[in-house]
């Protein structure tokens, strides 16, 4: 069963009758940019064609009742009690994965441009979704995008999708309790077939830029290591701090002020280890914008090395790479890949390869085989292609 299908079963399984329409918002894959988001640099990321899907009516009351194949349970409270709810005091009084639903609806009532004539009556939705959870796909941007696509009509609102990004990182940052940037909201909201969004994580200027992959023969494997460690949120919190630290050495607002040039005068006024911390920052900035460039001007194949020394700079400089990671880019880099990096947060999670459309099963093959060689745990690999971002489905 579809996805779509599985919201409107239990959709109807939930209310005994049909919904109104179904939306849905994608997930996200980062092409390239790791890291710099909270240094006020530029991302790259795409929208994917996993997505959630929300089937939606408007009761007659001022009731809202979440429900997801995730779950075991809907949950139900009073529009009025979401005030009450959020922002999150920690000590969450609904299950974790409701305050992505719960906390797009209070944000929406919350925002300024949501004028005081507009009446939020109740509301059933219920969620189903084949974006993976926890891979680094951005399963919480894509929740977030389909409910708030789905209350923007419901609600008569006609908010734009960077105002429902908004909504989406609000929710999840002051709802859910999750201190993230606005990268995935924006990539999932801003989806198109083919294209990448650029962001700049400063201005928040946006510009989609055309992949060519399909075009190309193309396919982005993502090769899922389903490794987690445990020191992934003390190891964030170290980067960012050693960033910062950086940047106050170097006498500017944060890394984005510098670039390539300023690194000599940065090797003299810092330690090693912070050195090496901003020089990932500031040379990673500068494959973003070279990136985007090479897809205008030479095509997708252009940008292998690009991808390729982002991954050497996160594995050498930033540190945030595992064995896992490390082997599925040299695997898949061995077996023909245009290009290969490690995406997300590091630690663990997921890499991408950029290979052959023809050559998906060969490369799946060997970094399988690779993997069971070195005794690691089997990874997960699938496909994803450029996509376009939130729409109505029903
Ligand atoms: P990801 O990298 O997938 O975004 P996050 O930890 O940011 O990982 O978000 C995952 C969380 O989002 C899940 O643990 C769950 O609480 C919520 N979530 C995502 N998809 C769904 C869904 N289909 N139904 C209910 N909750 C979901
Ligand atoms: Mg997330």
């Amino acid at each position: 069963m579809t996805a779509l299908s599985a919201a409107r079963d239990l959709f109807t399984d939930l209310t005994g009758h049909e919904s109104e329409g179904t939306w849905s918002a994608p997930g996200r894959v980062n092409l390239i940019g790791e890291h710099t988001d909270y240094n006020e640099g530029y991302v790259l990321p795409f929208a994917i064609q996993q997505r959630t899907y929300a089937s939606a009516a408007l009761r007659d009351d001022d009731r809202i009742r979440v429900a997801s194949t995730f779950a075991d349970e809907p949950v139900e409270v009073a529009l009025s009690e979401l005030d009450r709810l959020f922002p999150s005091n920690g000590d969450s009084r609904v299950p974790e994965w409701s305050a992505y639903v719960l906390g797009v609806a209070w944000a929406l009532r919350a925002d300024p441009s949501t004028g005081s004539g507009t009446r939020f009556r109740g509301v059933d939705i219920a969620i189903a979704s084949d974006v993976p959870v926890g891979a680094g796909l951005s399963s919480s941007a894509a929740i977030e995008g389909a409910v708030a696509s789905a209350l923007n009509q419901l609600w008569g609102l006609d908010l734009d999708s960077v105002t429902l990004a908004q909504v989406g990182r609000r929710a999840e940052n002051e709802a859910v309790g999750a201190p993230t940037g606005i990268m995935d909201q924006m990539a999932s909201m801003l989806g198109r077939p083919d294209a990448a969004t650029f962001l700049d994580c400063r201005t928040l200027e946006t510009r989609s830029v055309p992949t060519g992959f399909t075009a190309e023969g193309l396919e982005v494997l993502v090769i899922d290591t389903q490794v987690k460690h445990s020191h992934s949120t003390g190891g964030y919190r170290e980067r960012r701090a050693a960033c910062e630290q950086g940047a106050e050495l170097l006498g500017i607002r944060s890394l984005r002020d510098a670039d390539v040039s300023d690194l000599p005068r940065a090797a003299e006024l810092m330690d090693d280890v912070t050195f090496r911390r901003v020089r990932h920052v500031v040379t990673e900035n500068q494959r973003v914008l070279d990136t985007v460039a090479a897809l205008a001007e030479r095509g997708p194949r252009a940008i292998g090395d690009l991808l390729v020394a982002s991954h050497a700079s996160m594995r050498d400089d930033f540190e945030i790479s595992v064995p896992e990671l490390d082997l599925a880019v040299e695997t898949a880099l061995a077996n023909g890949a245009v290009g290969a990096r490690m995406t997300g947060g590091g630690f663990g999670g997921a890499a991408i390869a950029l290979i052959e459309h023809d050559a998906v099963e060969a490369v799946s093959d060997a970094v399988t085989r690779a993997f069971s060689d070195a005794g690691f745990a089997a990874p997960h690999i699938f496909t994803v292609r450029p996509s376009e971002g939130p729409r109505r489905d029903v």
